[in-house]
């Protein structure tokens, strides 16, 4: 799957309140590609990535996977696209908390009405190191295998493509590392597209392509 952006802009109120949030962002993704982009808070990057994901329409500009123009796709239609070929990886981890580890991670496959790929499912949770603790709670878990678990929930029903948009903002520095290498490995051995978002250079600099974001202004730093 290769997405490729097209002067993507997103212009949020009018006059006095008119906030270019992204200013003509290109960029083309390939299968299997780890990008990052870096910026201050307030750059656009949540927008950027709600854009690339198709969770948000833009003002101007397309974006298309595989040719196809995603927003020329009715709401329903997007809908099923982003739950079968996207996975979200969100800072606060977002888990539910009555649902065990395990019931969280199938949540989104038996909302679609399918059943889970056992072996699949295995694979998944055992490159993340989670096998030991599907059977819990999320506030037995500690922030590091939340955020685990909720990786896995993000890749259960096989997307192509994972966003993860500060998977690591709220975690300590030692346990932030751990989940970066463990979300890389499963994207290298499963040969996922992702996507990371992030303020910290460490974590950028993991992507075999980093970006820069500055007010609304996308460029791509050079390797
Ligand atoms: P980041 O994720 O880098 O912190 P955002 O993409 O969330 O930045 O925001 C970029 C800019 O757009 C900011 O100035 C923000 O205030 C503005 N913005 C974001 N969402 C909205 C919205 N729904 N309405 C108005 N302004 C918004
Ligand atoms: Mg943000």
């Amino acid at each position: 799957m290769v997405i490729e952006a097209k002067e993507l802009s997103k212009i949020y109120g009018s006059g006095e309140n008119r906030v270019v949030a992204l200013d003509k962002a290109g960029l083309k993704i390939g299968q299997g590609d780890f990008i990052s982009i870096i910026g201050p808070s307030g750059s656009g990057k949540s927008t950027l990535l709600h854009l690339l994901s198709g969770l948000d329409r833009p003002t101007s500009g397309s974006l298309t996977y595989d040719g196809k123009d995603i927003y020329s796709f009715h709401d329903k239609e997007l809908s099923a696209f982003r739950r079968r070929r996207i996975g979200f990886i969100f800072q606060q981890f977002n888990l539910l908390p009555v649902l065990t580890a395990r019931e969280n991670i199938i949540m989104p496959i038996l909302l679609d009405k399918k059943q889970p790929e056992e072996t699949y499912l295995d694979q998944l949770t055992g490159l993340l190191g989670i096998q030991e603790r599907l059977a819990h709670l999320p506030h037995e878990l500690s922030g590091g295998q939340q955020q685990r678990v909720a990786i896995a929930r993000a890749l259960a029903a096989q997307p192509d493509i994972i966003f993860a948009d500060e998977p690591t903002g709220n975690l300590d520095s030692k346990s932030g590392s751990e989940v970066m290498e463990l979300l890389k490995n499963v994207q290298r051995k499963m040969d996922k597209t992702l996507v990371v978002i992030t303020h910290d250079n460490r974590i950028a600099k993991m992507a075999d392509r980093q970006f820069v974001i500055v007010d609304g202004i996308l460029s791509e730093v050079a390797a």
